[in-house]
């Protein structure tokens, strides 16, 4: 068997900007489930943005984080199981390191619905991604007539938001990085405009893409995209703030030009945090499940091959290299 399945990737050092030298493989230790585990072959590994922050300072949700063990979501398929929760051919949700194959507790997995098809679409429009989206706008309040931006909007969760907020009678402007992926917004997704931020003058181009002014700006990049944003926001209007993707591989303080529009415009800013809005999964996943069966809720994975390859693609992702969800298939 090839020597890269015998291993898994860590960090080498704690670091306030990872590069992919911060990357090294270790031997696995034991691969051997014990009562109430699985040995899992992973077909998936998530690339998901709020890792950045658990690489760099080795202090990850998982306790194997402490060592500087990369752990994310996978999606793996059970080869063996020593529990009666789980079967061999059972795909599974679960947080696991980084590696071609891992032990999991079947306490801690979620087995995937196999009626979803694609199993790997429980990392993304059907896992935590498409979640994300839903309960983020839910708790916006949007209403038929407003004007919502997304940032990142060809992104797993950016997508998903524009796509439910045309369901729901909004104007919808996507930002993104480069005409690939504004084509796809505008085309594919059908948002009313989509705005490449890495031209010149966004925030005019924003101003002219809402006339009407900015109701609720669903915030998944940080400073860059948020400054621009400011100014065009309506009175009372909405930010709801749910990711820094562009101040995850940098520690630098945080700046917004525009931060007085705040209080001049008296708008509400509210950071969410998905996991502690487990009430609103179930009608989350019930609307998203309906869209893909009904055709009009549309998503793009982006995977690449190899478990050798993660960090690189890891750290392209985070700089805005690929299409929805990035995955690894080791
Ligand atoms: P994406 O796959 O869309 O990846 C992040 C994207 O941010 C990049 O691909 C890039 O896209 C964009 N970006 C990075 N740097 C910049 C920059 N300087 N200026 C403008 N855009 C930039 O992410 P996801 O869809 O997976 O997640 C979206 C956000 O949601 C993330 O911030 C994530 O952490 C957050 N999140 C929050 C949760 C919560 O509980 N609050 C739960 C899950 C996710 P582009 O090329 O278009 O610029």
């Amino acid at each position: 068997m090839d020597a890269l399945c015998w291993q898994g990737w860590a960090m080498r050092r704690r670091t306030d900007r990872l590069s992919v030298e911060d990357f090294a493989l270790r031997p696995v230790e034991s691969v051997e489930a014990g009562d109430g585990q699985a040995l899992i072959a992973i077909r998936a590994i998530a690339l998901d943005p709020y890792l950045a922050r658990a690489m760099k300072s080795w202090a990850g949700e998982h306790p194997g984080w402490a060592d500087g063990t990369v752990h994310g979501r996978v999606i793996g398929e059970v080869l063996h199981s020593r529990s009666a929760a789980l079967a061999v051919g059972d795909h599974v949700l679960a947080i696991a390191r980084w590696q071609a194959f891992d032990v999991i507790d079947a306490a801690q997995a979620e087995i995937v619905d196999p009626a979803i098809g694609n199993p790997r679409l429980a990392l993304g429009v059907l896992g935590r991604s498409g979640i994300t989206a839903w309960v983020g706008l839910h708790l916006a309040a949007p209403s038929a007539g407003e004007t919502l931006v997304v940032s990142a909007a060809s992104g797993p969760v950016g997508s998903v938001v524009g796509q439910l907020a045309k369901r729901r009678g909004l104007r919808v402007v996507g930002t993104a990085g480069g005409p690939e992926k504004c084509a796809y917004v505008g085309d594919a997704l059908g948002f009313d405009a989509c705005l490449d931020h890495r031209e010149p003058d966004l925030a005019e181009r924003l101003a002219g893409a809402a006339p009407d002014g900015i109701d609720i700006l669903f915030e998944n990049v940080g400073a860059p995209s948020l400054d621009a944003a400011l100014p065009a926001m309506n009175r009372h209007g909405r930010i709801q703030l749910c990711g820094l993707a562009s101040h995850y591989n940098d520690e630098r303080p945080i700046e917004l030009r525009h931060f007085r529009q705040l209080l001049y415009r008296a708008v509400t800013l509210r950071g969410f945090i998905t996991a502690e809005h487990r009430d609103l999964f179930a009608p989350a996943l019930a609307e998203l499940r309906q869209g893909l069966d009904e055709g009009w809720l549309h998503h793009r994975e982006t995977i690449v091959d190899g478990l050798e390859n993660a960090p690189a693609a890891y750290l392209d992702m985070l700089q805005g290299q690929g299409i929805g969800k990035r995955l690894i298939r080791p």
